[in-house]
C-alpha cells in the first residue's frame, strides 16, 4: 500500500494530511491522486460514498493552483448546501498551510451579496451549488472564464436533482481547455452522456468494492431484540475467546458507550472516533495492532484509516446509514486469503436491511442464535 507521500504530494499538503490523521490514502485516493498531478486530463471516478472523493481531487487541485494568483482557477460543483459547505471545510483544512488561499462556497439560501462580496476578494477555489452558481454567473457576479480544474461531485445525484440544465449553462461560461473530474458513486445514462458531452478521452477510474472479501467472508445476522443488543455482543465475545475484532457503532456517542460498558465488563476493548486526540488514537491503534485490544469499537470515519490484517470478526452493532457501507465495514475481515466472518445485530424491525445487503454483495446471510448464556458456562 502507498503512503501520501508516495502518491508525491507536497511537503505542506503532507503535514495537513498529518495534522488531520489520516494514515494512509484510500483507495480512490490512491489511484486517482498520482494521475492528476502528473497530467492535464479529464478523469471519472467511481467510488461508493465514504470512501474519500474529496481529497482524490481536493490534493490534486490545491497542489497544481498559483496560491500567489488571485484567480478563480478550481470549481467544484456538488448537488446540495451542505456537501457544499462540507467540501469547502475539508479543502480548507487540506489547504490550511498554503498562505493566502481563498475558498468560498457559493449556495442557495444565503445572502447572494455576502457571497459576491466573497468572490470579489479573490477565490481560487469556488465551490457550488448548479442553481446558485449559474445564478451568480448570469448576473456577472462570478468569473469562470479561466479555470483550469472542474469537479462535478456526486455526479449521479447532481442529475437526480435535475440539474443537468444548469451544470451545461455553467460550463458553457468556462474554457474548453480545462480538465474535467467527474466524481460519482454510480454510473447511469445521465452521467455517461455528460461525460460525452464535455470530456475529452477521460482516464477512467472504478474502486470496486464489489468483490471485497466475497470469497471468504461469511456473512451472519443475529436478531435480537433492541434492548438485548449489548448482551448480544458479550455473548459473542464470550462464545470467541479469541476474537480480534472491529465492533462498528453508528455514533461517536454510542462507540464511546459500547467500549465503556466492554471495558467494565471485563473485556479487552478500546473507543476509537472522531472525538479522541491524535495522541490518542495513536495509543488506541497501536494496543489494538499489538493485540492488547480484542476488541476495538470504532465509527466508519475512524476504521477507515484502520488498517490491521488477521481481523476474525467484524461486527455490525448497528447498520450503517448507507447500507453500501457494510461492504467497507466487512471488507476489513477475511483479508489476504484467511477465512473471516461479518456479523451482524438486528433488531426485527432492520431485517428488511438485510435483505437489500445481501443484493449488494450478492451473497446470502445465515441466521444465526445469540449463544445462550447457559451455553458458555458449561
Ligand atoms: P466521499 O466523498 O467519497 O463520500 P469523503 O471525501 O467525504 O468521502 O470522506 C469521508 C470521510 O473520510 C471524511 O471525514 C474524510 O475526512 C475522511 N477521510 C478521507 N480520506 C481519508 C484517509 N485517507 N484516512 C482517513 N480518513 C479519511
Ligand atoms: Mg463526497
Amino acid at each position: 500500500m502507498a503512503t501520501f507521500k508516495e502518491l508525491g504530494l507536497e511537503d505542506n499538503l503532507l503535514q495537513a494530511i498529518s495534522d488531520m490523521g489520516f494514515e494512509t490514502p484510500s483507495d480512490v485516493q490512491e489511484k486517482t491522486i498520482p494521475i492528476l498531478l502528473q497530467k492535464e486530463t479529464d478523469i471519472v471516478s467511481l467510488a461508493q460514498t465514504g470512501t474519500g472523493k474529496t481529497a482524490a481531487f481536493g490534493f490534486p487541485m490545491l497542489q497544481k493552483i498559483q496560491i500567489e494568483s488571485r484567480t478563480t482557477q478550481g470549481l467544484i460543483l456538488s448537488p446540495t448546501r451542505e456537501l457544499c459547505l462540507q467540501i469547502t471545510k475539508e479543502i480548507e483544512s487540506y489547504g490550511k498551510h498554503k498562505k493566502g488561499l481563498n475558498v468560498v462556497a457559493v449556495y442557495g439560501g444565503a445572502s447572494i451579496s455576502d457571497q459576491a462580496r466573497q468572490i470579489k476578494k479573490g477565490a481560487q477555489i469556488i465551490v457550488a451549488t448548479p442553481g446558485r452558481m449559474k445564478d451568480m454567473i448570469g448576473r456577472g457576479m462570478i468569473d469562470i472564464s479561466k479555470i483550469e480544474y472542474c469537479v462535478l461531485d456526486e455526479a449521479d445525484e447532481m442529475l437526480n436533482m435535475g440539474f443537468y440544465e444548469d451544470i451545461t449553462e455553467i460550463l458553457s461560461h468556462s474554457p474548453k481547455d480545462k480538465s474535467t473530474w467527474l466524481f460519482s458513486a454510480t454510473m447511469p445514462k445521465d452521467v455517461a452522456k455528460i461525460a460525452k458531452k464535455f470530456m475529452h478521452s477521460p482516464v477512467e477510474i472504478t474502486v470496486g468494492s464489489r468483490n471485497v472479501g466475497t470469497e471468504n467472508v461469511s456473512h451472519e445476522y443475529y436478531l435480537v431484540n433492541a434492548r438485548d443488543r449489548y448482551l448480544a455482543l458479550k455473548r459473542l465475545a464470550d462464545a470467541n475467546p479469541d476474537i480480534f475484532s472491529v465492533v462498528f457503532c453508528r455514533t461517536k456517542r454510542d462507540t464511546q458507550k459500547v467500549a465503556e460498558k466492554l471495558i467494565e465488563d471485563g473485556y479487552n476493548a478500546a473507543a476509537i472516533h472522531g472525538d479522541l486526540s491524535q495522541n490518542q488514537r495513536d495509543l488506541v491503534m497501536k494496543s489494538f495492532r499489538t493485540r492488547q485490544i480484542q476488541m476495538l469499537v470504532a465509527t466508519d470515519v475512524a476504521a477507515r484509516g484502520i488498517d490491521v490484517d488477521d481481523i476474525t470478526h467484524v461486527i455490525n452493532y448497528q447498520l450503517p446509514d448507507e447500507i453500501e457501507t457494510y461492504t467497507h465495514r466487512s471488507g476489513r475481515t477475511g483479508r489476504a486469503g484467511k477465512s473471516g466472518v461479518s456479523i451482524v445485530i438486528v433488531s426485527k424491525s432492520e431485517l428488511r436491511k438485510i435483505k437489500s445487503i445481501e443484493k449488494i454483495i450478492q451473497r446470502n446471510f445465515t441466521k444465526k442464535e445469540v449463544p445462550s448464556g447457559m451455553e458458555i458456562c458449561e
